[in-house]
């Protein structure tokens, strides 16, 4: 009997592909994984008359872990976000975003060790948008206590329990003093319970500044949801690109990981991008089931490919496709071993 079931959703574009070499990644590392696939998107909206079907939800409620591609969302027209549909289904309202230099992707950035909390079910993000005539447009910014302080709440506990030393609330209550300083309130409530952390607060237009002079004296920042979308696309970048970001998706019920990019449709289907952000997700799950000698197995064998640097992909000045890529993950892990000389404390 298998250990774990995860629901894996390959999403759209080059989702598939790059979940599919992840798969083949985790499974050589010799972690005891049923996968359940399930699908979202646009196909689904012809199949079955909705971009989230029901088997989909059902799965991800029964096995209450689930690691998903990107899905493709059209830009300023057509159906709502199947991703931001799913974060409210579950109520994941907890988005952690690592953003860490990696050692053999050299970037003018090497200090960077971000731990990023995202308020993942408010904000703009609610899309409760309309016109008030024909020629304005308004969105709704929803903020609220309870969904401000459990992020901070959440990004206090996983900082104690990983002995992080500062937490950062970031906002634009100098201009948004209702919504932002709403959070910021929320956010000084909850830090009351963490005396031992050090806490701060910084203007978002700051804070990004901040983060290009000098990204070494931020340790966690917690951010409402649109702010924490660009900050932590500015974090990707800072470590070396989308290809490198991971994420988690987190809920009371359930957890889902993912990495921060989108379906880039423009290399869906070329076996060309960079598997290593949903890989990473891949990671930060095995972690969340236990599995970490599984995970530090496939992070060492990760690591020792990009600083070889001869089988890398196309976005750090490579050729090799996913494929090849993940290949060369899983023939590295054979060399390493099982893991166990890295086994974690
Ligand atoms: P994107 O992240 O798909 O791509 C942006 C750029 O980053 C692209 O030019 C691509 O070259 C590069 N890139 C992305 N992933 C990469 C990888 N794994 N390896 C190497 N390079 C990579 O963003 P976009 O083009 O703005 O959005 C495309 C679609 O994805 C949109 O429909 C958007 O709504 C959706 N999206 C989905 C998610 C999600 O499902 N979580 C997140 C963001 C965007």
């Amino acid at each position: 009997m298998s250990k774990h079931v995860v629901t894996l959703i390959p999403g759209e574009g080059t989702g598939p592909e790059i979940c599919e070499a992840v798969k083949r990644v985790i499974d050589a590392s010799g972690v005891n994984i049923k996968w359940e696939y399930e699908e979202i998107g646009l196909d689904c909206l012809d199949k079955y008359g909705t971009l989230l079907p029901e088997k989909t939800i059902n799965s991800i409620a029964k096995n209450r872990v689930a690691l998903k591609g990107p899905t493709t969302t059209p830009v300023g027209t057509g159906h709502k976000s199947a991703n931001v549909t799913l974060r409210k289904v579950f109520d994941l309202y907890s988005n952690v975003r690592p953003a860490v230099s990696i050692p053999a992707v050299r970037r003018p950035w090497n200090d960077i060790n971000i731990l990023n909390f995202r308020e993942n079910t408010e904000d703009t993000y609610s899309a409760i948008e309309h016109m008030v005539s024909s020629e304005v447009a308004q969105c709704l910014k929803v903020i609220t206590w309870p969904g401000s302080f459990r992020i901070a709440d959440f990004a206090f506990k996983w900082a104690r329990a990983q002995g992080r030393k500062k937490v950062v609330c970031v906002h634009k209550a100098n201009i948004m003093k209702i919504t932002d300083g709403l959070f910021l309130e929320a956010f000084r409530e909850a830090a009351k319970a963490y005396p031992e952390i050090e806490t701060g607060d910084i203007i978002v237009d700051n804070c990004a500044m901040q983060l290009v002079r000098n990204p070494a004296q931020f340790d966690c920042l917690v951010l409402p949801n649109l702010y924490g979308d660009i900050i932590t696309d500015l974090c990707a970048g800072m470590v070396g690109g989308l290809g490198f970001a991971p994420g988690a998706n987190i809920g009371d019920s359930c957890a889902i990981f993912e990495a921060v990019h989108g379906s880039a449709p423009k290399y869906a289907g070329l076996n060309k991008v960079n598997p290593s952000a949903v890989l990473s997700s891949g990671i930060m799950m095995l972690r969340w089931l236990g599995e970490n000698t599984a995970a530090v197995c496939i992070e060492r064998a990760m690591q020792a490919v990009l600083a070889e640097g001869r089988r890398v992909t196309y976005d750090v000045g490579g050729t090799a496709g996913t494929d090849e890529y993940a290949g060369a993950i899983i023939e590295k892990m054979n060399e390493q071993g099982n893991g166990e000389q890295w086994k974690e404390q």
